[in-house]
């Protein structure tokens, strides 16, 4: 069995990079989308409802209890919105977070995803 807690100092994004997937927006245009990295911590906040889906704001929900109307920040429809919103933003796209790390499935993941790109070392087995 392993029993795993992330740090509360592990910072929420922990990563942002430009994705292939394009967005087109209500008034015509496309833009290109993010993949942001969360840490499961943060993940677990916008699905329990606690940090909202678009702008990832946490501190301002929390007073407000889960799935507020909308979010105090971006004015994002959270009670409404955000549940497709994950859907539509993390399902298919990359596995759903499951509690209890994957960590080989991680490690995989992560070695297919850099090992391609220049000037990216491939973790070494002691990580
Ligand atoms: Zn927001």
């Amino acid at each position: 069995m392993t029993i795993w807690t992330p740090s509360s100092e592990q910072p929420a994004v922990q990563d942002l990079e430009p994705s292939d997937r394009l967005r087109r927006l209500p008034d015509g245009r496309v833009m290109r989308e993010s993949t942001v990295t969360l840490s499961p911590q943060a993940m677990q906040q916008v699905i329990d409802g606690y940090r909202c889906a678009r702008c990832l704001e946490y501190e301002g929900i929390v007073p407000l209890g889960a799935f507020p109307e909308e979010c105090p920040l971006c004015k994002f429809p959270m009670r409404a919105e955000q549940t497709r919103q994950l859907e539509q933003d993390f399902v298919g796209e990359r596995p759903p977070p499951v509690s209890g790390l994957p960590m080989d499935r991680e490690r995989a993941y992560l070695e297919k995803a850099h090992y391609s790109k220049k000037g990216y070392v491939t973790p070494g087995k002691d990580l």
